[in-house]
């Protein structure tokens, strides 16, 4: 058992008062380095034990809404996740898991694809296609598993290339955690929360959790509509408004979550102990 708090520091009063009086909690998650730690091989970035069952007892409660976005596709993350009826954003907005199963998908235009194919061919250039992602609106550059210093040098110089590939094409650079991504403009993970945000009554307390760069545009979407949570550690520039060190404690505070709704009477049928049950299930 870890002894990680249950709710971000500095804002565990704020979060309580506003569980409780919200009619209705959204809560948006990013996937990677959030419900799953890294991994190497980013399809064995598999999420943290018991978080599956948590987030199933979650997606059960009345007055919650729960979604994932991800810059992943949508296929990986709900091949990883194992649940297919959470709301799924991928590819930083490009696709989306509608309710009914369907996937909506937003294409880059002409100019974009074809900046993205010279990232691609410039990567192979460099002989390092082996560690290219190619996305529906991006390509991404993993160095993950590489000595720090060696990965350090590799993405500035991906980065480099990529930059200047960038603005003529209508593309943006970005580094994530693990690597360099090039990726289409007008739309990134601000912008899909946004979508969703305009689809929840207006007095819905919205919460969104994620660890990295690209999640940054989403705290901002947050506005004063609720609060976003970086999973890194106090201090670390961001527009969020609270922390969780790591995903054990991005799983204990969705278990705090749990309980507390669960101990206001808002709890899934069957559900009294919310923790006992997450940390059974995997
Ligand atoms: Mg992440």
């Amino acid at each position: 058992m870890d002894s990680q708090p249950g709710f971000p520091v500095d804002a565990e009063e704020e979060f309580r008062s506003r569980f409780r009086s919200a009619p209705l909690t959204f809560l948006a998650l990013d996937y990677d380095g959030t419900l799953a730690p890294f991994h190497a091989d980013p399809m064995q970035a598999r999420p943290l034990e018991g978080v599956v069952g948590i987030l199933g007892e979650l997606k059960r409660l009345p007055k919650l809404t729960l979604a994932i976005v991800s810059g992943r596709p949508v296929k990986e993350v709900v091949q990883l996740l194992g649940i297919r009826d959470i709301p799924v954003v991928g590819a930083h907005g490009f696709e989306r898991l509608m309710p009914d199963g369907t996937l909506r998908t937003r294409e880059p235009d002409a100019v974009q694809k074809e900046g993205l194919e010279k990232a691609r061919q410039a990567a192979l250039e460099e002989g390092w296609g082996d560690r290219l992602e190619i996305k529906v609106a991006s390509v991404a550059f993993h160095t993950r598993g590489i000595p720090s210093a060696k990965a350090a040098a590799m993405e500035k110089r991906m980065r480099t290339r990529w930059t200047t590939l960038a603005s003529p094409h209508d593309l943006e650079c970005r580094p994530f955690n693990g690597g360099v991504e090039i990726r289409a403009s007008g739309w990134h993970k601000g912008e899909a929360l946004g979508e969703l945000l305009k689809e929840l009554p207006e007095e819905a307390l919205c919460v969104y959790i994620g660890d990295d760069d690209t999640d940054e545009d989403a705290f901002k979407a947050l506005g004063d509509r609720g609060m976003g949570i970086k999973v890194g550690d106090v201090g670390e520039t961001t527009a969020a408004k609270a922390f969780l060190r790591d995903c054990q404690a991005v799983r204990e505070f969705l278990r705090t979550v749990l309980r507390a709704f669960s101990a206001a009477g808002n709890g899934p049928a069957g559900a009294r102990d919310g923790r006992r049950k997450g940390k059974e299930r995997s």
